[in-house]
């Protein structure tokens, strides 16, 4: 590519030639209207004036985006995982409280011993039957998550409290849940308290297209007290039948595939994220790609802390190991070496800040090049 010139530049940007001979000139570079300029010039000016530069590594970037979106699935070598599941309703209805049960109980599948700890999922286990649960109930992560292309929840729990019936966030729950396209597990809740009516609950859900089985329909509602845990083996057994129905699978022999679940900084860890795997079988040491990041998986634990040397579908893990800290619903992705993670993670990054930053930018370098 032959270089243009000052003027002809500064036509392209609707900009003075002298405001763009002095914009040069504060970055180190003297030169005049007919002088032309050479491509790494026209991109860091362009780069000042906004406008996206092209590169090399927008191909690296579109091979990763390849390798995110092509899941190639060798029907052989699926086998059975978990159902993922989130657990959603309007507030003070017993989100928190099931979650917690659920947590205490000895249901959880993470070896006795060890505090458990918060770390946005863990796996409980009924008749040796896992069922993972996302415990970071809450509208706007769901969403937020979702928009960031992590499709991740298989069965969507509603929990409606018996004394307080359906209720705004109810309705927004179930939106999310039809957007999502999972299937509904009604979970009607505080069965114990005095007023409690799940009969009511029953009958104005009916009106969302929930309908119970025994009205005719194909809903489950499982009647429950979560402060007191009744019924909440049933809840978990109506989760492991409906997917029995949608025959989750995957393949745990590629390389590992899922979805940042929450992420943070550790002031001595550096950065912590739980992650999702969704296909293939996480390892320590695997080089990876996460969102706009990258890094080698240095240590992976579950949500007793314990040390896990292999992470395989449906199962959630705290890693460490990453450069940065990525974004809940980032989608991470196993590398074949972390010289290719690092190239890939760099041109994500890279990209992401170029989109930031020509957010509002009309021109492209592309105009300007292909009009050289
Ligand atoms: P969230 O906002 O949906 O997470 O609701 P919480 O789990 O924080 O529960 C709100 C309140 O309802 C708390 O005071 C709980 O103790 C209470 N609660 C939750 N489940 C039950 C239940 O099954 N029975 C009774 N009596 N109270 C419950
Ligand atoms: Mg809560």
């Amino acid at each position: 590519r032959v270089g243009m010139n000052v003027q002809d530049l500064a036509k392209l940007l609707h900009r003075d030639a002298t405001e763009i001979i002095k914009k040069l000139f504060l970055l180190g570079v003297v030169t005049n209207q007919n002088q032309s300029l050479d491509e790494d010039t026209i991109e860091v000016l362009a780069a000042d004036y906004g406008i996206e530069a092209q590169q090399k590594a927008e191909e690296d970037v579109a091979d990763i985006d390849r390798f995110f979106d092509d899941e190639t699935i060798d029907e052989a070598a699926l086998v059975p995982r978990a159902p993922v599941v989130t657990i959603m309703g309007h507030v003070d209805h017993g989100k928190t409280t099931l979650l917690d049960y659920l947590r205490k109980t000895n249901v959880t599948a993470g070896e006795a011993g060890g505090i458990t700890q918060h770390i946005g999922a863990y796996q409980a286990r009924l008749n040796d039957k896992l069922i993972t649960f996302l415990d970071t109930p809450g509208h706007a992560a769901f969403t937020e998550m979702r928009a960031r292309g992590a499709n991740i929840t298989d069965i969507t729990i509603l929990v409606v409290a018996a004394d307080d019936g359906v209720q705004p966030q109810t309705i927004e729950a179930i939106d999310h849940a039809k957007a999502a396209g999972t299937p509904v597990i009604v979970a009607v809740n505080k069965i114990d308290k005095e007023g409690a009516n799940p009969e009511q609950v029953m009958n104005q859900l009916m009106a969302y297209d929930l309908v119970p089985e025994e009205y005719g329909g194909d809903t489950i509602f499982v009647k429950i007290s979560a402060k007191m845990g009744q019924n909440v083996d049933q809840l978990l057994e109506m989760i492991l039948l409906e997917a029995d129905v949608l025959e989750l699978k995957a393949d745990p022999t590629q390389p590992a595939r899922g979805s940042v679940i929450e992420a943070r900084l550790d002031k001595g860890r550096g950065p912590v994220s739980t992650v999702l795997v969704q296909q293939g079988t996480l390892r320590v040491g695997d080089p990876i790609v996460v969102g706009n990041t990258y890094g080698r998986v240095r240590t992976m634990t579950n949500e007793k802390g314990h040390d896990v040397e292999a992470a395989t579908p449906a199962t959630p893990v705290q890693i460490t190991g990453l450069n940065e800290v990525p974004l809940a619903g980032d989608r991470f992705l196993v590398m074949a070496d972390e010289k290719t993670a690092r190239a890939a993670g760099e041109a994500r990054a890279k990209r992401a800040r170029e989109e930031v930053r020509n957010a509002s930018s009309v021109v492209t370098l592309d105009t300007l090049f292909n009009t050289m």
